[in-house]
């Protein structure tokens, strides 16, 4: 007899929420309820003592204990730290991560048994750094990633699969132009893609990592406490529980206004009480500027993919934040047509990656319950700093411009500046200024090794390998030789291997808390 073959399990590692998923034995995806018996489970960390917490119960403590809570740390990715120590600790956000994804493995082998294979969903919009981060979260958390891929795509695929797109059913055969629309708690992104059979292409891509439902709390947080401040001469933000707990009254009182035209948000404090009411529409006015945000990126990705209204099909509703009637009034007004929220809005994401699993798991089978492909682009141009000759600044030299069709392979010549130069410093950034300092650094290739008397303005030519998830791979030597100089990319903000074996054990519960002096980033040298 032979095993069974592993599960296709999906993650969809959200800012604030986050959902895994499973197939059942017809192919159909499934999500799998956490050991609290939730569908979704929120992506918060509880440090407690030596101990962590994830999810609901985490989320509560921030009434009584917030410092000891980290909380949408999927928006400090990319950065070295977490946004505030805690207990006197900083931690690397993809530890925080790797936190949480330990707890949904856990909790999901309860119910289909132990697995290490997944894919997690990262935002369209994230960078490279950042999908390098949550790839490191994942091997931290014990898993094996066997691929990244992006929400929106993940979304389009699980609503491909709802209407038998897979499986060559439904009109399948003709092709669709759909715009995805994700709002969850922190990232915004957009997406224009064309269905066309189990053919998934996306057309272009934009986004903003900093822009969500948390946004539309914070006004709610901040009108109440100016008015609490005004009335009683204090703030309740200064105090972090405080905080902690005005904020999930505000989320709390904002899912209200999806349901129902107005609130009351009652409030005490210092035995200091408040009550307000707030309605739907006093909320989409002081709001009105992040919706405004969300419609220029939209129109912006649109023209990016060279359409207009018109030439869509539909447009696809995914993430929480769209449950707001605002989202969907503007989206109505721009298209013409009435959003689709035939998928769920919460589970698609992760129905959709988990569907990617399966095709990897048993891309050998011969009985498959539906295929299909994906073709995605990149989200950010990538370059390499380079001097311009004639005015000795220094430019980004764009490699592969952005909404270039993944996998891609392109080169570029640069030139030595000087006889005999013996190293070269590849700067790698990502971003669309000409600028350098306006773009975000990517990380770095040294290459030390030139061969000796190069002349003045020796040809170098720099390749960049862009996979289909959206991760890097670089090359240099010089022009017309066939040996490679150096691959390595001494990266920004990325923990080293030695620091993730590190945390691995840590978060595993297998050694003890790494000390600060431990997890210092690597010289460049
Ligand atoms: P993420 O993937 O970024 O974690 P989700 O897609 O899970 O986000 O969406 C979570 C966000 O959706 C939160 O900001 C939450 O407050 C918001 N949300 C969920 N339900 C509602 C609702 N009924 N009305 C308004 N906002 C909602
Ligand atoms: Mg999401």
């Amino acid at each position: 007899m032979s095993a069974s073959p592993p599960a296709a399990v999906g993650i969809d590692l959200g800012t604030t929420y986050s959902v895994v998923a499973t197939l059942d034995a017809d192919g159909r995806p499934v999500t799998l309820v956490n050991s609290e018996g939730d569908l979704i489970t929120p992506s918060a960390v509880l440090f407690d003592g030596s101990l962590t917490v994830v999810g609901k119960e985490a989320l509560k403590a921030l009434a009584t204990d917030a410092p000891n809570v980290a909380l949408s740390a999927k928006r400090d990715l990319g950065e070295r730290t977490y946004r505030q120590p805690i207990d006197g600790h900083r931690y690397p956000p993809e530890a925080i991560q790797a936190w949480i994804l330990h707890k949904l493995q856990q909790d999901a082998s309860r119910r289909i048994g132990p697995f290490s294979k997944v894919v997690i969903t990262v935002p369209a919009y994230f960078d490279e750094v950042r999908r390098k981060a949550t790839q490191d979260a994942g091997y931290m958390a014990g898993l094996e990633v066997l691929d990244i891929i992006n929400e929106p795509t993940a979304a389009a695929v699980a609503f491909g699969f709802h209407r038998g797109y897979l499986t060559g059913g439904g009109d399948s055969l003709r092709p669709h132009k759909i715009l995805v629309y994700d709002l969850g708690g922190g990232t915004f992104d957009v997406t224009v893609m064309e269905i066309e059979g189990g053919n998934f292409t996306t057309l272009a891509t934009d986004g903003d990592v900093r822009l969500g439902g948390l946004d539309w709390d914070q006004r709610l947080v901040d009108l109440v406490a100016e008015e609490f401040l005004s009335r009683h001469g204090v703030d309740p933000r200064q105090d972090a529980s405080a905080a902690g707990r005005l904020w999930r009254d505000c989320e709390d009182a904002k899912r209200t206004l999806t349901a129902r035209a107005k609130t009351q948000i009652a409030y005490d404090f210092q035995g200091l009480p408040l009550r307000m009411e707030v309605t739907r529409e006093k909320f989409a006015d002081m709001t009105r500027d992040l919706l405004d945000r969300t419609r220029f990126t939209v129109n912006q990705t649109l023209q990016a993919a060279g359409l207009t209204w018109k030439d869509l099909d539909r447009v696809l509703l995914v993430g929480g934040s769209t449950r707001m009637p605002m989202v969907r009034d503007m989206l109505r007004e721009l298209s013409g047509r009435e959003p689709d929220s035939s998928i769920s809005a919460d589970e698609a994401v992760a129905h959709g990656a988990a569907l990617h699993a399966s095709l990897l798991l048993r891309s050998g089978e011969a009985e498959q319950h539906g295929s299909f492909r994906i073709k995605n682009v990149n989200s950010h141009s990538l370059g390499v700093v380079a001097i311009d000759r004639a005015t000795g600044r220094p430019r980004n030299a764009v490699l592969i411009p952005r909404n270039t069709a993944l996998p891609v392979a392109a080169r570029r010549i640069f030139k030595t500046q000087r006889v005999n130069q013996k190293n070269i410093l590849v700067q790698i950034v990502e971003g669309e200024s000409a600028s350098p300092e306006d773009c975000s650094p990517l990380g770095k290739c040294v290459v030390r090794d030139l061969p000796a008397n190069l002349p003045a303005q020796t040809p170098i030519e720099v390749r960049f390998a862009y996979g289909e998830n959206g991760r890097l791979q670089v090359q240099v030597r010089v022009a017309g030789s066939q040996t490679t100089l150096s691959h390595e990319i001494a990266r920004e903000n990325s923990l080293t291997l030695e620091q993730l074996e590190i945390w691995r054990k840590y978060i595993q519960g297998t050694s003890a808390l790494p000390q600060e002096s431990e997890y210092e980033l690597a010289d460049e040298d």
